[in-house]
Formats: structure tokens, C-alpha cells, sequence
């Protein structure tokens, strides 16, 4: 080759690598931006129990998915063990009460207050995680802006949810039925909250959570803890 030719192969090289790395920024950005755009956060409701808790655990395990999971502190005793695993396996512990017994907790702040400090107690005695989240029993009744001002100030993150797979609504549904009521309420929703529940009837919650995570995977939902 000429010695003049040199300064423009090199000039041309230069352009090359220019736009090579260009386009890869440009196919690089929208996958990133959709998998940040769509995140479904499962959560689960009224546990520890002794069999549908583990089998969630399993499966979450398995398919390497991180949840987040609302406690019932009276239902802690016998079952430290499923409490910590949940803590152990990168899932987060959150406060949802200590006795779930409505006309209890909501009949004043103190109530209030004592239930919220006695579940928030129960989990950091036994796994050493302080829990930061909070979730209403039942939906939080008609002083829930009230008390969610008390919990904020006690630095509680108030989680609710916007999809449900239904096995609080639909009383012996099937692990078909719950997938399919999943599948109606997460619709058009880029962040899905969705509400199931580990307590000891939910035999077919833990059942349907394979098929509910390969469907948000499938549609390019990442999952993620609170
Ligand atoms: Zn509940």
C-alpha cells in the first residue's frame, strides 16, 4: 500500500468505530427502557403458614424472583423458621398487623399504633430486619388517611395494590381462575401491583404462581421487591 493512502484508512476506521458503537447505543437504549418501563411487584398477604408460604418460596426460588411479603405477627409462632427464610432469600418483610382483626385495629390510634408496633416487633425480634413497608388490613377502613399520616411519620412506606389474582373475592377458586383473574385485572399496566395471599387456604395461590410469573415474564415484566 502507498504511504498517502494511510491517514485516510486510518480516517476511515476511526468513522467505522464511530458508528459502530452509535448504532449500538441506539439498539441498546429501547430494550432498556422497556425492561425498566414494566415491573410487576407480587406481593403476598396474612402469612407466615406452614405449607402455602413454603411452596411460594420454592417457586420464587426457582424461578430466582424476588417478592415482597405483608406479615400477620400472631401467626409467627411455630413458623420463625418460614419468617426468616423470607428474609434469608432477599424478600422483603413488611407489616400488615398483628392480629388482622379490624374492629381492633382501627378502633383508635393507640390500637392503631400498638397493632403496627407489636407485628413491626415480632419480625425484627426474629430476623433481625426492621420492616419499612406497611400494607392495610382490609384496605384500611374509613380512617385511612389519618393513619397513614401516623405511619409516615414513623418513615413507613403505605403499599396498596392495583391487580388482584382474586383468592380473597373468589372463595375456592381454582389455580386457573386465579391466573385468569391475574391476567384481567394487570392489564394496560405498566407497574403492577399485584395482591395474593399466603395464609393457609391458599393452597391454589401457590399452585397458580408458576403460571403467573411465566406470563409477566413473557411479557417483558421484571419483578421487584419493595
Ligand atoms: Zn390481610
Amino acid at each position: 500500500m502507498q504511504r498517502k493512502y494511510i491517514p485516510l484508512l486510518v480516517l476511515l476506521l476511526s468513522l467505522l468505530l464511530l458508528f459502530a458503537s452509535l448504532g449500538a447505543r441506539i439498539t441498546a437504549a429501547p430494550v432498556f427502557s422497556i425492561a425498566a418501563e414494566k415491573t410487576c411487584y407480587l406481593t403476598f398477604d396474612d402469612g407466615p403458614s406452614t405449607v402455602v408460604t413454603g411452596r411460594i418460596l420454592d417457586t420464587l426460588q426457582k424461578e430466582n424472583v424476588k417478592a415482597t411479603f405483608f406479615i400477620v405477627s400472631d401467626r409467627v409462632e411455630g413458623r420463625e423458621e418460614t419468617l426468616r427464610r423470607i428474609a434469608r432469600e432477599g424478600h422483603t418483610l413488611g407489616v400488615h398487623s398483628k392480629s388482622h382483626v379490624y374492629s381492633e385495629i382501627y378502633s383508635s390510634d393507640e390500637k392503631f399504633l400498638a397493632d403496627v408496633g407489636s407485628c413491626a416487633e415480632t419480625i425484627s425480634r426474629v430476623t433481625g430486619v426492621s420492616p419499612r413497608v406497611y400494607r392495610f388490613p382490609g384496605g384500611g377502613g374509613e380512617n385511612k388517611a389519618h393513619f397513614s399520616t401516623l405511619l409516615r411519620k414513623r418513615g413507613y412506606r403505605i403499599v396498596g395494590w392495583n391487580a388482584v389474582c382474586g383468592d380473597e373475592e373468589l372463595r375456592g377458586a381454582t389455580a386457573s381462575e386465579l391466573f385468569s383473574m391475574a391476567v384481567k385485572t394487570s392489564q394496560n399496566k405498566n407497574e403492577v401491583v399485584l395482591l395474593l395471599h399466603d395464609s393457609a387456604p391458599h393452597r391454589a395461590t401457590a399452585e397458580a404462581l408458576p403460571r403467573i410469573i411465566g406470563y409477566f415474564r413473557e411479557k417483558g415484566y421484571v419483578f421487584s421487591a419493595f
